[in-house]
């Protein structure tokens, strides 16, 4: 019988989409601020498990338009993998428009141009990726296991292969101490890469700052609320991009804002500033909002 391996997550955009767990857990899953995964051994699962999941989710979801491969980094599996996958939700799945999945830079870098170019001709339209920080310090504190230049090298190589990407960057990561230089070096990483969609996420500590602390390799002050809005600021004040959807309206979010960049950017800077102004300081996320 059809039962999903808890938990599952997905990207807000996938709440109408079938999910495949073609993986379990994430294959790096070191991240400081990540617990996602924490209950889970990374697993691979095998093609004929997954193509009874695919006949049978197809046949109670019909109209299907778009699936979402599970769990953290589906996209680590390699493309010789991957294929039948896709051909069998293709084959299966009659109204299907799109095929995505979490990724991590170094699982595009794994792959050969062709074989992306491939992926993307069987349905593999869109990647997810928790790019979170642009500033090698900052990404190295988090054991991200990624760098600015990898982040690039793997996003651009997507694009080039024409597989778009929805990236995220996690506001307050680095904390006080490295506010700046994660914002600049953020939205430096942002630029060159021009992703299709640009969230902001806030860090959050499901298990609490100092659990969090424990696994930060560094100092960290963790930011107000107006220390979010700032780091937010200046985020997006660096940002210089062409047609970018931008998006923070996850659950995480103290202030939502949402636009196309840089069409909308003054606007969403002037949403920023009124949010700072009626903003006290000293005030922590966990603590009642005023915005
Ligand atoms: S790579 Fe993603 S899912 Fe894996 S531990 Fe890091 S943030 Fe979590």
């Amino acid at each position: 019988m059809f039962k999903y391996h808890e938990p599952v997550f997905r990207p807000p955009a996938e709440a109408a989409s079938a999910i495949i767990q073609a993986t379990l857990g994430c294959s790096w899953n070191k991240c400081a601020f990540c617990e996602m995964y924490s209950s889970k051994q990374f697993k691979t699962r095998s093609f004929e498990e997954l193509k009874q999941e695919i006949k049978f989710l197809a046949k109670v979801l019909p109209s299907t338009k778009k699936v979402f491969l599970a769990d953290g980094n589906a996209f680590v599996l390699s493309a010789a993998k991957l294929m039948p996958v896709l051909s069998e939700i293709n084959k299966n799945f009659g109204r299907i428009q799109r095929i995505s999945s979490y990724a991590l830079p170094k699982d595009i870098l794994a792959k050969s141009y062709d074989e992306l170019v491939d992926l993307r001709a069987n349905g593999l339209k869109l990647l997810y990726i928790g790019i979170e920080s642009g500033d090698d310090e900052v990404l190295k504190l988090q054991n991200k296991g990624e760098t600015f230049t990898s982040t690039r090298e793997g996003i651009l190589k997507a694009h080039e292969a024409g597989i778009d990407t929805s990236v995220m960057i996690l506001t307050g990561l680095g904390g006080e101490k490295y506010t700046e230089q994660h914002a600049v070096n953020s939205a430096k990483l942002i630029n060159t890469i021009n992703p299709k969609l640009l969230s902001s996420l806030n860090l959050s500590f499901p298990y609490g700052v100092e659990h969090y602390k424990s696994k930060f390799q560094g100092e960290f002050i963790p930011l107000t609320i107006a220390g979010v809005l700032r780091e937010m600021q200046m985020f997006m004040a660096n940002l210089d991009l062409e047609g970018t959807i931008y998006r923070s309206d996850h659950v995480s979010n103290q202030l939502v804002l949402k636009g196309v960049l840089n069409r909308d950017k003054e606007v969403l800077l002037n949403q920023i500033e009124d949010a700072l102004a009626n903003t006290p300081e000293g005030l922590y996320p966990d603590a009642p909002m005023m915005l």
